[in-house]
């Protein structure tokens, strides 16, 4: 059984819909040891034959056995697993993969093999080549006859019974045409069976056998006998076939995923991107905008919704608000108090009733504050000292009022903070006096900041006893509103209706006529407010990820740029054994790779933008780990996504398409 046998092999291209049949049917057999030039003319279907007996390509008709198995309907895989394991690759070209190592070039075969002790193997046959000393040169730090010898060594380096070799010599002086042939022959007489395509006789004339083609049939094949001179030196060793590697037991499924294959990927990721750093950094230049966005965007967010809910939360909670004023004199609150009568006894029923926990009256007006020849007008609030818990207003410095205090009229005051920076700067106010409406008060507190509200600052004003607004700077019975806060947001519904009930009672109003007063959940405003607010957060997070969309669609286009470019890469990485998906994970560990860099850098440029923003702006920005972690997984998925399609595009290029690609 001879080791190659073509029976009746036809190969035909279709060109602009015509079929051009290269090969016509060619018939004949190898064995095992041979050493087989094929000579023709150029154009006469050389490299097509050499190509579907490397399995590179597949017949168009006719049966091809190697070893003894049919292998003229392999899968693109299952050919792929066949030709790292037996098959080795000599091209004109050399196709070494460029800023690669002479020792990364010849471990590359050995990736897709699963081998084991890379690195040695290749030092081992790069020495048996002559290259001892160049482990670490580069392609383009290399002769052309020099290339060729590592191209030798990376077909060597699975140990293959056959060696393919397409005018090996074509692009070499003549002095390292002959040292290549020198040692193709040293390879075939340690047992490698040789078919070498020219068309030069004199490099046919080392062969012992050369098969003639022209216009795709056999015309002439002869076997002659070589002298057989002892050239010194034995590759017997090193590439004798490993025991049991043999294509009569074809074991063709694709090996299982291997680290060494995903660093070798990763590396080769990181070579693309070096090679071309400008285009791989405006690519990553989308992801990082886009991470940025999103990790600055969900920090001021996230940030307006902690100071809303500050401030909502110095509200007080379950918290009802019982305005003086018809409900259809929405808008006069100035005439409110002067068209319903709200007492302080009013307030005394209300907290009289079921699931109201405390309540404070208010009376306010406008005063003048006067301090040492300084002028202010402010808005001056009467409350009770049930103001400080359900207001939170805790007195940053002095203390509040007490109920004695308010029942006994004292002139007591606590100041807002523009009060305090208007009328004494730097002074300490506490026990000083001041007049409001020229009555003297003496201060006792300064009131907790609590910011502007967007349309007025919640500092200006100041805060006194009721009764004491009442009695001596405003003269008035009636109050404008009152806090009431409920046990329970469950219970304020029936507080509502109590209250209601209450008030039209002790107002003596007819059934036809409307309330004059006004109440408000408040609890209600909160949740609108902070419904408003997470709103504007997902909002900002919605536009900070359509700029990630937006780099993903930059990735994809640098990947097919990149697909596109390397495409003889990819032949050739195919021709030495690369499945479909070792191509495909490739490119998508690089695509990953240039979105994971670009989000990472993204990551810190939206933590700095965060970080100004609330530092020089005012902005309250809140930079959460969960946002962080969402803008990168969501980056590198980004990649993954986009990448996939090139990636794919990539895995299915036929290796021989890819190879003969300009
Ligand atoms: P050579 O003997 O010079 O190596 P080839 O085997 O490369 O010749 O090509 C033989 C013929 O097949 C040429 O005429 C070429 O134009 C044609 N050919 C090769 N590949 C293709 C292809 N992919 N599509 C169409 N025609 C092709
Ligand atoms: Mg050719």
């Amino acid at each position: 059984m001879a080791l190659i046998e073509l029976q009746n092999i036809t190969r035909s291209y279709k060109v602009g819909g015509d079929d051009l049949q290269v090969l016509k049917g060619i018939t004949l057999d190898i064995e095992e040891g041979e050493f087989v030039a094929i000579m023709g003319p150029s154009g006469s279907g050389k490299s097509t034959l050499m190509q579907l007996l490397g399995l590179l390509d597949r017949p168009s008709s006719g049966t091809y056995r190697l070893g003894g198995n049919d292998v003229s309907k392999l899968t693109d895989d299952e050919g792929a697993v066949l030709r790292s394991k037996t098959i080795g690759f000599i091209f004109q070209m050399f196709n070494l993969l460029a800023r690669t190592t002479c020792v990364d070039n010849v471990a590359l075969p050995m990736i897709y093999s699963r081998a084991p002790n890379r690195d040695e193997r290749a030092k081992e046959v790069l020495q048996e080549v002559g290259l001892g000393d160049r482990f670490d040169h580069k392609p383009n730090q290399l002769s052309g006859g020099q290339q060729q010898r590592v191209a030798i060594a990376r077909a060597l380096a699975n140990r293959p019974r056959i060696l393919f070799a397409d005018e090996p010599t074509g692009n070499l002086a003549s002095d390292q045409a002959e040292e290549i042939l020198g040692q193709i022959k040293l390879l075939n007489r340690s047992g490698i069976t040789v078919i070498m395509v020219t068309h030069e006789p004199d490099i046919a004339a080392h062969a012992k056998r050369i098969i003639k083609i022209k216009d795709g049939v056999v015309v002439s094949d002869v076997s002659k006998d070589v002298a057989q001179h002892s050239l010194g030196g034995s590759a017997t060793v090193l590439t004798k076939p490993a025991k049991g590697a043999s294509t009569t037991a074809l074991k063709l499924e694709t090996p299982e995923f291997s680290w060494a294959e995903f660093g070798e990927f990763g590396a080769s990721a990181l070579r693309a991107m070096a090679a071309n750093k400008v285009r791989s950094g405006l690519s990553m230049l989308g992801i990082l905008i886009g991470v940025a966005a999103v990790i600055a965007m969900l920090a001021i967010g996230q940030g307006a919704q902690k100071a809303i809910e500050a401030r909502l939360a110095s509200l007080g909670s379950n918290l009802v608000m019982l305005f003086a004023g018809a409900p259809s004199m929405r808008g006069v609150r100035s005439a409110a108090g002067s068209n319903s009568r709200l007492t302080l006894a009013d307030a005394k029923a209300v907290r009289g009733l079921p699931h109201v926990v405390r309540i404070y009256p208010e009376a306010e007006g406008n005063v003048t504050i006067v301090h040492a020849g300084k002028n202010w007008v402010s808005e001056m609030q009467g409350v009770t000292t049930d103001y400080e818990g359900i207001r939170s207003a805790k007195p940053y410095y002095g203390r509040f009022f007490t109920d004695k205090e308010d029942t006994d009229l004292e002139r007591v005051v606590l100041l807002g903070q523009t009060v305090v920076n208007k009328d004494f700067g730097n002074e300490n106010p506490i026990g000083q006096t001041v007049e409001l409406n020229h009555i003297a008060f003496k201060v006792i507190g300064i009131l907790p900041f609590k910011g502007s509200n967007g349309n007025s600052d919640q500092d200006d004003m100041i805060v006194v006893p009721i009764r004491t607004a009442m009695r001596r700077v405003l003269g008035t019975e009636y109050l404008h509103e009152m806090a009431i806060e409920c046990t329970s947001a469950a219970d304020i519904p029936n507080v509502l209706e109590a209250m209601s009930r209450l008030m039209r009672r002790r107002h003596r109003i007819p059934a036809f006529k409307e309330d004059d007063f006004q109440l408000r959940n408040m609890a209600d405003v909160q949740a609108t407010l902070s419904d408003t607010t997470k709103t504007f957060s997902s909002l900002l997070g919605i536009v900070a990820g359509i700029s990630l969309f937006v780099g993903g669609v930059g990735i994809m286009n640098i990947m097919l740029v990149s697909v596109n470019e390397r495409t003889r890469e990819i032949g050739l990485r195919k021709a030495v054994g690369a499945a479909r998906r070792a191509i495909l994970l490739q490119f998508l560990i690089e695509a990953a790779a240039l979105s994971t860099i670009g989000g990472l850098m993204g990551v810190a440029l939206g933590l700095a933008v965060s970080l100004v923003l609330s530092r020089f702006a005012g902005w309250a920005a809140v930079v959460t780990p969960q946002s962080i972690l969402l803008a990168f997984v969501f980056s590198s998925s980004v990649g993954v996504v986009f990448g996939f399609w090139p990636a794919r595009k990539a895995s299915m290029l036929s290796p021989i398409e890819a190879l003969r690609y300009e």
